[in-house]
């Protein structure tokens, strides 16, 4: 071959360094808190919503390009009731291959080749990649660690805006990180996003997993925000079915209708069954939504306490279910080398943070953990851990 298979836009993105811990996990035995899936599935009566389904035969053909109805309208009311946001079922909706084609539909409608895309770095993998299928240019601004949190400069982010800048991609709750936005914060991104005429697409796939009653405020509630964001939810991580790939979007008719158009070449459609058990888990009764709170809130505290003995300092995240960390106090500089060391001196897989950022020098030293996981099993993590102090 007179030159490599992948193309220059994606030439930086060959392997995920996802699929390199896991295999270290499962060719050491160690206990795999690397990648962000739950060890136990979502509620009983959802399978068997599914299962219903699959056999009532709703969903076994090719469902309807924007979804199915009656997911569609669990997705607008549950706007409307959660956060007093009103969105047209059959036009301000869009069901989409979970939150990850719901991203790549959005930046490849949204997305002009030579726009720019502000994003929060460290950022979810499959953003800097989806920009560059679009042929845009990331922007990254960086949280940056202060008292403990991960914080956005708000200067920082408002001189990355420049002429060229086409959107602000959003995530809050954040992964990796932890970080819930404020009101105020967002507040500022929306007065920004207004002033320079910026679209918002924001990822709010942890809405749910909020801890310590910190309050997850979707930006396109924010005054003037509503016909200028793009806001994508899934149904992966809130009811822990990672594997159905269930999300949405959720916007004006005209943003709804371009994100339409790309998706519609990606999938087309995706996940029939799963569609009306997801309805019908959308509309399951609030003790749910505050059980998988307060177990995921336990877990984090159980985690980061057993992590911060173990000698690392912890940022405690307020959101997500990933704990990012500092190794220096383990007298370790280098996340890449010490994920790779960590199953054989503790028995236990995390990922460097270092491969969500451009800047890598800048998230070297950090190391997030998932604490998604049964209780013994991170019980059973931290024991091993403590073999670092
Ligand atoms: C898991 C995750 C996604 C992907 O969601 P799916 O619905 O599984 O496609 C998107 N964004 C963030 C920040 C995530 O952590």
């Amino acid at each position: 071959m007179t030159r490599p298979p992948l193309n220059r836009r994606l030439a930086e993105f060959g392997t995920t360094i996802f699929a390199e811990m896991s295999a270290l996990a499962a060719r050491t035995g160690a206990i795999n808190l690397g990648q962000g899936f739950p060890d136990t599935d979502g509620p009983e009566e959802i399978r068997e919503a599914a299962v219903r389904a699959l056999r009532d035969g709703r969903g076994n053909q090719y469902p309807p390009g924007p979804g199915v109805p009656e997911l569609r309208s669990a997705v607008a009311d549950h706007q409307r009731d959660r956060y007093g946001l009103a969105y047209d079922p059959d036009t301000e909706v869009l069901v989409t291959a979970g939150a990850t084609e719901a991203i790549a539909a959005a930046l490849l409608a949204l997305v002009e080749p030579g726009d720019e895309v502000v994003a929060l770095e460290p950022y979810y993998d499959s953003y800097a990649a989806c920009v560059a299928m679009a042929g845009g240019t990331r922007v990254p601004v960086t949280l940056r660690p202060h008292e403990g949190a991960y914080v956005l400069d708000l200067d920082e982010l408002r001189a990355a805006v420049t002429d060229r800048t086409r959107l602000i991609l959003l995530n809050t709750p954040h992964n990796p990180t932890g970080t819930v936005l404020t009101r105020a914060e967002l507040t500022a991104v929306a007065e920004l996003a207004i002033e320079r005429d910026l679209l918002v697409v924001t990822d709010e796939v942890y809405e749910h997993l909020v801890f310590d009653g910190a309050e997850h405020v979707p930006i396109a509630s924010l005054p003037g925000m509503r016909e200028r964001t793009v806001t994508i939810g899934s149904a992966g991580k809130t009811f822990s079915f990672t594997g159905w790939k269930v999300g949405w979007i959720t916007a004006s008719p005209e943003l709804t209708s371009a994100v339409r158009s790309a998706k519609q070449f990606l999938t087309y459609v995706s996940s029939g069954p799963f569609q009306y058990a997801i309805a019908e888990a959308l509309r399951l009764p609030a003790t749910y939504f505050d059980t998988l709170r307060a177990d995921l809130q336990a877990k984090r505290d159980l985690l980061s306490e057993g992590l911060a003995q173990a000698g690392f300092e912890v940022y405690r995240p307020a959101g997500t279910y990933f704990v990012t960390t500092d190794i220096r106090p383990l007298g370790d500089e280098d996340g890449f080398a010490f994920c790779r060391s960590l199953p054989e001196r503790a028995g236990v897989v995390a990922i460097p943070n270092a491969v969500f950022y451009d800047h890598r020098e800048a998230g070297a030293p950090f190391v997030r953990f998932a604490f998604c996981k049964k209780t013994e099993v991170l019980e059973e993590a931290v024991s091993r851990l403590k073999r670092l102090a």
